[in-house]
Formats: C-alpha cells, sequence, structure tokens
C-alpha cells in the first residue's frame, strides 16, 4: 500500500510525540524531513517543518486520532480557583495546581 501524508508538524518534538501517541494506537508512522535538516547541519531542527505519513489503509484512523488531538490541544479551560486560562493539555492549572477535574 501506497503511504500518505497526513500531518505537517511545526517542529521534530511534536513530530515525534504525534508519532508515539499514534504508535499507541496500532498505527505505523514514517517521518519524513528529519533527514533533511540534519543533513543540511545548517538549520536549527526545530524550524524545519517534519511530516507525518502513515499507510493508506490506516489513513482515516490516523487522521481521527489526529483531529482529537488538535481539538485538546486548542481547547482552553479556566481554573475555577484562580479564574486563569489554561491550555487543553495542562491537566492542572499552570497558575495554582488545581486540577481541571476540579473546574
Ligand atoms: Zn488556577
Amino acid at each position: 500500500m501506497p503511504w500518505v501524508q497526513v500531518y505537517s508538524a511545526a517542529n521534530a518534538l511534536e513530530a515525534h510525540s504525534l508519532k508515539g501517541m499514534l504508535g499507541s494506537q496500532g498505527i505505523e508512522v514514517m517521518l519524513k524531513g528529519e533527514s533533511l535538516s540534519s543533513a543540511a547541519g545548517e538549520l536549527p531542527p526545530d524550524i524545519v517543518a517534519v511530516t507525518l505519513w502513515v499507510d493508506a489503509l490506516q489513513e482515516s484512523k490516523a487522521r481521527q486520532a489526529l483531529e482529537a488531538y488538535e481539538v485538546q490541544s486548542e481547547t482552553v479551560w479556566y481554573c475555577s480557583h484562580c479564574q486563569e486560562e489554561n491550555g487543553g493539555s495542562f491537566e492542572v492549572c499552570w497558575q495554582c495546581n488545581t486540577p481541571h477535574d476540579e473546574t
């Protein structure tokens, strides 16, 4: 089966965390773009976009998982204790440590 690109990560760190996330769901991921940057040796790896590729058979499953990831990271919540705005990836308030569950 051919490989299809499902995501373009902002940097290598994000690409690797997404690869781990998809891998835990049984989706095999191939990263492209990384080797290019390290071979050039001039660009800092964190400004080079890294693309995620999956087997075409797993494309829809991968897209679903990535969509859920994006929604989660974009959804903000407000702390019930200090009213601070927190990103969806935070499980506790970054300001006062109140768990999200208690809000
Ligand atoms: Zn708080």
